[in-house]
């Protein structure tokens, strides 16, 4: 209910829907047997209903003195949560206030057992007790915060709000593959920019992304051109319904060490190529500490920063080869918005322009591009 009750709310389409009941994962799974039962930290059932997806979760409660096997602290971190418990209980687990309302489903009514309906009206976040206590036990919150005010406008009450950069080191501690989650909701899902803000803001961009220069005021990273443009094309492809990947973000994300670093590896000596590709490496390596970057999408990030390297060669053959790879078109974009930076690379912009003219690229999705490709046409299949 949490996340859905208070879109409809606040008049915006819920993306999913989440269900809470007094029945366990299992009595979910009888009357619904073709759910999925996911989670450890905190198990769900995932059931599928004319395209949707909904997310049951059994109402959680307080552990019992003494602990248990279902519900595990570590420094006053949850590493499991999976005591059930009535639905009083399991509002006061939720984290913030307007996330914590229960649409009843017989009556109609909404149950508020933390005012969350008010703070609602308020456009204010509220986390539901001790702040402290609460970012301590999931940290993840933190992130949460920033991204709640991105996308509703609502605005941290006081203590919410003044805990957060004390606490930005926490992230440290948060599994990779959690944050790599969150980076895609802040980041992906239309608005971008005002997560970034919001992250500046609370002081947490550089605990969530470490390699990236510092800005003026703790916690804060300085966004260049590039970062910006990219955030706010990004929240425009959303809007127009265009897919949007991690690859690009990380690699506009993490373009800047790449680029300083590469650099000073071409001082001592190094090709272009090969300094952009020891950079990227190290860039990569240090960033999946923090937040996990799966392969497929960070492969990718490492063919748009090589590519750069290789729009340098433009003299003799072999340069048209790029127009055929794969990755071409994410290429040219990064450079397009390395020229917003940069104007010396404007000339180098409008010769990748002038000749892709009167070639056929290959489209997405198509099948075994290469570079054959140009030779050997791939025969179209009769219908
Ligand atoms: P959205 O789906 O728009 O990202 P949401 O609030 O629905 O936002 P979900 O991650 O889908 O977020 O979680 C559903 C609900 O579960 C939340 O509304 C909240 O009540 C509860 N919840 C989620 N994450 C946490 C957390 N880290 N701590 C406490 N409660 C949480
Ligand atoms: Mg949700």
């Amino acid at each position: 209910m949490g996340g859905s009750v208070r879109d409809l709310l606040l008049g915006k389409a819920p993306k999913d829907f989440d269900v809470a009941t007094s029945a366990t994962p299992e009595e979910v799974q009888d009357v619904f047997p073709r759910c999925r039962l996911i989670g450890r930290r905190f198990r769900l059932a995932h059931v599928r209903k004319a395209g949707h997806l909904i997310e049951v979760a059994t109402f959680r409660g307080q552990a019992t003195p003494g602990g248990d096997d279902d519900h595990e602290l570590d420094n006053g971190r949850i590493l499991r949560d999976n005591v059930f418990g009535s639905l009083e209980e399991d509002a006061l687990r939720r984290d913030f206030t307007i996330n914590a309302l229960f649409l009843d489903p017989v009556s109609g009514e909404i149950r508020d057992y933390v005012g969350g309906y008010q703070d609602l009206a308020d456009r204010s976040l509220r986390l539901i007790g001790d702040p402290e206590v609460r970012y301590r036990e999931d940290p993840v919150r933190l992130l949460r915060a920033a991204r709640f005010e991105a996308k509703l406008g609502v605005e941290p009450e006081e203590k919410t709000g003044a805990a957060i950069p004390k606490l930005a080191g926490l992230l440290k501690d948060v599994p990779p593959a959690r944050l790599f989650e969150e980076v895609n909701k802040l980041f992906l899902t239309g608005h971008g920019m005002r997560s970034m803000e919001a992250l500046q803001r609370f002081g947490l961009s550089q605990d969530l992304f470490p390699a990236l220069p510092k800005g003026s005021g703790k916690g804060k990273v300085r966004i260049g051109i590039l970062l910006r443009k990219t955030l706010e094309n990004t929240d425009k492809r959303v809007r127009e319904s265009l897919p949007v990947t991690p690859a690009f973000l990380f690699a506009a994300l993490l373009w800047e060490p790449v680029r300083d670093r590469a650099g000073e590896l071409e001082k001592s000596g190094e090709s272009p190529y090969m300094a952009i590709m020891a950079a990227s490496e190290e860039a990569i390596a240090s960033q999946v500490k923090r937040t996990a970057i799966p392969r497929r999408y960070s492969a990718v990030t490492r063919q748009i920063w090589l590519m750069q390297a290789r729009f340098g060669k433009t003299r003799g053959k072999r340069w048209k080869r790029l127009l055929y790879e794969q990755r071409f078109r994410a290429g040219y974009d990064f450079l397009l918005l390395r020229a917003e930076e940069d104007p010396e690379l404007e000339p180098l912009c409008e010769f990748w322009t002038e000749a892709q003219k009167g070639v056929q690229l290959p489209r997405p999705g198509d099948r075994n591009r290469n570079r054959n490709d140009r030779r050997r046409p791939r025969k179209r299949r009769r219908a």
